[in-house]
């Protein structure tokens, strides 16, 4: 194993010890083949499956598995107008099981996320029976204050380029504080710990993924 992912490995067992201490559940895998069995067995055959910012769990190939699986997708790419993708987004609240990603996790196991238009956080806050969080060690800080930059200063504007709508950090990569009508920043959840206990389920991997 190369240094970076001894460290993730290390720093992955951490991170599992203080999720579980806040009642998430919590594994780490070391790539992204096994990150990608561990989260097929935390989803029940037959249930239904929504997904949002989940860049990640598409690195891993998950979203291209529920697609093909013996599962009831619920896939927003299918809505043929803009009304049409928010009837789906708004399926996904009553998801059986979301799939989501992480802007930034803190090394004591808690989770910050920003979106736009709501409809990831409000997920991941209440609704879906189950949450799955897929996420690279390269989205782990070493503190709170730390993941809270990252997710506003790095994984914001870089997620901002997928978009073209127009922003500061759209025209220089920095986040300049907005109040953008296209502002992808309006929502920054922390999600301390885990109600009920189990309910959001972390699937760590020992490899960059996501933004
Ligand atoms: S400039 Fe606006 S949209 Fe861009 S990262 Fe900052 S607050 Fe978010």
């Amino acid at each position: 194993m190369d240094p970076k992912q001894i460290c993730y490995e290390k720093r992955g067992q951490v991170l599992v010890k203080n999720l579980r201490s806040r009642h998430f559940e919590a594994y780490y895998c070391p790539n992204k083949a096994a990150a990608l069995e561990k989260a097929l067995e935390l989803i029940p055959k037959g249930a239904s499956v929504g997904w949002g910012g989940a860049m990640s769990a598409q690195q891993i190939g998950l979203i291209d598995a529920v697609r093909a699986g013996e599962y009831r997708a619920i896939d927003r790419d299918l809505g043929q107008t803009p009304a049409e993708r928010e009837k789906i987004m708004k399926q996904c609240l009553g998801a059986d099981v979301f799939l989501t990603g992480a802007n930034a996790i803190s090394l004591d196991g808690q989770m910050v996320n920003i979106d736009g238009n709501g409809n990831r956080v409000a997920a991941i806050v209440y609704g879906p029976d189950s949450v799955i969080v897929i996420a690279g060690m390269n989205k782990v800080t070493d503190t709170l204050e730390s993941a809270l930059t990252r997710a506003r200063t790095v994984a914001a504007p870089m997620n901002k380029q997928r978009f073209d709508t127009p922003t500061p950090c759209a025209v220089t990569g920095a986040c300049a504080d907005c109040k953008s009508e296209a502002c992808i920043c309006n929502q920054i959840l922390i999600t301390r710990n885990c109600r009920p206990a189990g309910r959001i389920k972390f699937v760590l991997v020992g490899e960059e993924l996501g933004l």
